[in-house]
């Protein structure tokens, strides 16, 4: 823990910071420079002059953890800022540095940090017992009221990660349909088990999977086709059919860029799955974010599974799969010859009483604010961009965004990966010093603390960083 006199004087650093950059670029306001370009290097430098605690933090990790890192998603150059404390939309880091945050943690703090009805039930329950060796009421109400919500749902399972819940669904559809591939689409993420992290030539964006160490026999039935590509859909289908268990997708690709099937698709590709007996898999780990029905409510297409994750956590390691009755079943214990799902700590009854006090604040209501601050964000975005000439896309749905720097508009994965993702990079690092965090990929997310002012600050802080990086 940081010694709070320390934090404040540090704290006090941090206006130096930003005030000394001002005045290091001879500006007077946005876009009025008047001495020579900055560019990402001295943003860097900036940087690292007002991150001195967790520069250190990071030199000592990198004698215990490998490359200082244990999740390689947070792992930025040159070193990540330190979590200190986090309150509502804002978070600080051990050196005292403010910020907005627009990342919360990978979509999964909808409520933002420390929400004080989520803080409540977790203390309540942690004085009660953090976990036992036996189901609680917790999980049935969380089930009940995610399947309330998604009508696709019959039974589902708990599980502690996004990872699990989508590696289960696989695994559930192949033994139901006693078939072994899996068809996946470029640039969709799905969590870090072998199935998930085959790179089969796609090519991830901000999580580039590579097939060090998984079996080749486990790759060979693994194959992808880009998003929104309905006749490489349909060759792939005709390539695989007699052996395809299941087509995996998210119904809006996160990771992968905030990008959106084009209307028709998710229906081709419901009636072709349906037609040749595939399952139909959404993985909505970040998706169920955007309606209260989540992305399959919104675009009114039913899959035959559903993996969830974030969210449903209210800030715990959390996953959950779930769907069909018949396919479901297959791991009711009563069953003979049923699919066993051990996990110590599935359905964690602290992560269960977070999970459903998240999904109590999210009202169809909440919902609808939030889309409309997305919304709010991206015009903008977009009218900043065209103000000043910037070749820059920003796809967003509900409260999910990324600004993409490309001329075009982006549906698939390679035109995610046509754009300038080294800007997209720089910009992470110099938003930060105008107390915005969002992600090297240009991903964001919005909170139902924020309101129309963090929008206008959000906005001003990629204005003044593209400025900083001599971009504008
Ligand atoms: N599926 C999707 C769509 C995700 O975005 C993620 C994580 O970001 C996962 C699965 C894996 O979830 P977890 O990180 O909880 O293992």
């Amino acid at each position: 823990m940081i010694d709070p006199e320390a934090f404040s004087f540090v704290a006090a650093g941090l206006l130096t910071w930003r005030r000394g950059r001002r005045t290091a670029l001879g500006r007077e306001g946005p876009g009025m420079r008047t001495v020579a370009r900055p560019d990402a290097s001295q943003v860097a430098r900036r940087y690292r002059d007002a991150t001195p605690v967790s520069a250190e933090l990071y030199e000592r990790a990198t004698r215990s953890l490998p490359g200082g890192n244990t999740r390689t998603t947070v792992f930025v150059e040159p070193y990540p800022f330190y979590f200190h404390h986090g309150s509502g939309c804002r978070v600080w880091d051990v050196d005292g540095n403010e910020y907005v945050d627009f990342i919360n943690n990978y979509t999964s703090l909808i409520l933002g940090h420390a929400h004080p009805k989520v803080t409540a039930v977790v203390e309540r329950q942690l004085k009660a017992g953090a976990s036992v060796a036996a189901p609680s009421e917790l999980e049935v109400r969380l089930a009940e009221e995610i399947e309330r919500r998604l009508p696709s749902v019959d039974l589902l399972r708990f599980t502690n990660s996004g990872t699990e819940a989508t590696m289960l669904a696989i695994r559930a559809a192949r033994a139901f349909t006693k078939r072994d591939t899996i068809l996946k689409f470029d640039g969709g993420y799905h969590g870090t088990h072998d199935y998930a992290a085959v790179d089969v030539g796609a090519g991830g964006t901000g999580t580039e999977t590579k097939n060090a160490g998984i079996p080749r026999s486990v790759a060979a039935t693994v194959a992808s086709v880009p998003l929104n590509d309905t006749a490489a859909f349909d060759r792939a289908v005709a390539r695989h059919k007699d052996d395809l268990a299941a087509v995996i997708l998210e119904p809006v690709v996160g990771a992968g860029g905030i990008i959106t099937p084009e209307p028709g698709v998710l229906e081709h590709l419901r009636e072709v799955t349906r037609r040749h007996g595939i399952l139909l898999i959404f993985d909505e780990v970040i998706s169920f974010r955007v309606g209260y029905h989540g992305a399959q409510g919104l675009f009114g297409v039913t899959p035959d599974l559903t993996t969830l994750g974030k969210i449903i956590g209210g800030g715990f390691a959390v996953g959950a799969f779930g769907g069909r009755a018949d396919v479901m079943s297959l791991f009711d214990p009563r069953r003979p010859g049923h699919i066993s799902h051990g996990g110590t700590f599935n359905a964690h009854p602290v992560t269960m009483a977070a999970g459903l006090a998240t999904l109590e604040e999210l009202t169809p209501e909440t919902f609808d604010r939030l889309a409309r601050l997305g919304a709010e964000l991206k015009a903008k975005l977009d009218a900043l961009f065209a103000s000043v000439g910037l070749s820059a896309r920003v796809n967003q749905i509900g409260s999910l965004f990324n600004i993409h720097f490309t001329g075009g508009p982006v549906t698939d994965n390679a035109s995610v990966l046509a754009g300038d993702r080294q800007l997209q990079k720089d910009l992470y690092v110099a938003a930060l010093g105008h107390g915005v965090a969002f992600t090297g990929r240009g991903m964001g997310c919005l909170s139902t603390p924020m309101t129309g002012g963090e929008v206008e600050l959000f906005v001003r802080a990629i204005g003044d960083s593209l400025a900083d990086l001599g971009r504008i």
